[in-house]
């Protein structure tokens, strides 16, 4: 089997910086809590995990000596403040395209517009920019819902960063029609552009594309959809113990990208176990 892997698979800028972060506090010794998991990737919360490395859902649990790390996706102020106001060393590993997210949504809020985000309302990230706004900010992610917002004299927009381009333009093409005075910032991240815009070339060249990444990582389910707009065979996996011979009958050339927080080895084992598949299983 032919396998061929896209540029940009992979680690992105923001979750390697990151993550280079967590190893050297970690290296310095103490206790060190993660405020939810470092990435949206099992196998590398869990080699932190063996290191001593827990992940707490909230600051409240964790002792004054601690040190917390505030993951790439950012949070809100107030929590930033409380983490000091207790007194707990802060490692803060928000990815800079996350920072400016925050800074251009309470610039925003502060010279008088209504912040709208295009994003998941769920996503880590996009509760740490609302934030930024007092929590004023509207949060949506579909034409429909924009199309049913109220009218918005001063309206400014910012995007979840791992948004695909094509989705936030159709989105903002229908807030367009519900502002007078629309400002628009592109927040989207170059890694995950470039990334998509790689994979999207792949997907046009090859029989199927496998996209491989955390179930909970929201770049990987971008990547997937866009993915699925050029090549419907597009098959969505967090490692290589879910691939199986069946999906592959048939085919003799396949593309493989990665969401941001998966790692080299685990893109690896994946290209590793295609490549290998049975020949009557490829390309009976
Ligand atoms: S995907 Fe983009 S925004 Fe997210 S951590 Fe990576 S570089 Fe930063």
């Amino acid at each position: 089997m032919e396998v061929i892997v896209a540029d940009n698979a992979g680690f992105c800028f923001g979750v390697k910086r990151a993550i280079k972060m967590a190893n050297d506090t970690m290296d310095g010794g103490g206790n060190v809590r993660s405020l939810g998991s470092l990435i949206h990737n099992p196998q590398v919360v869990s080699s932190f995990r063996s290191r001593g490395l827990e992940v707490v859902a909230d600051l409240d649990s964790i002792d004054p000596e601690d040190t917390v790390i505030i993951r790439s996706h950012g949070v809100g102020p107030e929590l930033k403040n409380k983490a000091t106001s207790l007194g707990l060393k802060v490692v803060d590993t928000t990815c800079p395209f996350v920072t400016k997210a925050q800074q251009y949504a309470a610039k925003l809020i502060s010279d008088g517009y209504k912040v709208v985000m295009i994003g998941d309302k769920n996503h880590p990230e996009v509760i740490g920019v609302v934030a930024h706004t007092q929590n004023q900010a509207i949060v949506l992610d579909t034409v429909e819902e924009a199309e049913k917002l109220r009218f918005i004299p001063r309206m400014g927009v910012v995007f979840q960063t791992t948004h695909a381009i094509g989705h936030v333009q159709e989105v903002v093409g229908a807030l367009l029609k519900r502002g007078k005075e629309v400002r628009v910032f592109n927040t989207l991240c170059g890694a995950t552009t470039s990334m998509q815009k790689t994979a999207i070339e792949l997907s046009g060249e090859v029989e199927a594309m496998v996209i491989v990444g955390g179930r909970q990582s929201a770049n990987t389910a971008q990547l997937a959809e866009v993915c699925r707009k050029v090549n419907p065979r597009v098959l969505q996996i967090e490692s290589a113990e879910e691939l199986h011979d069946d999906w592959f009958h048939g085919l003799s050339r396949v593309g493989v990208s990665a969401g941001a927080s998966t790692p080299d080895e685990v893109i690896a084992e994946v290209v590793e176990r295609i490549t290998n598949m049975e020949p009557s299983a490829a390309s009976a």
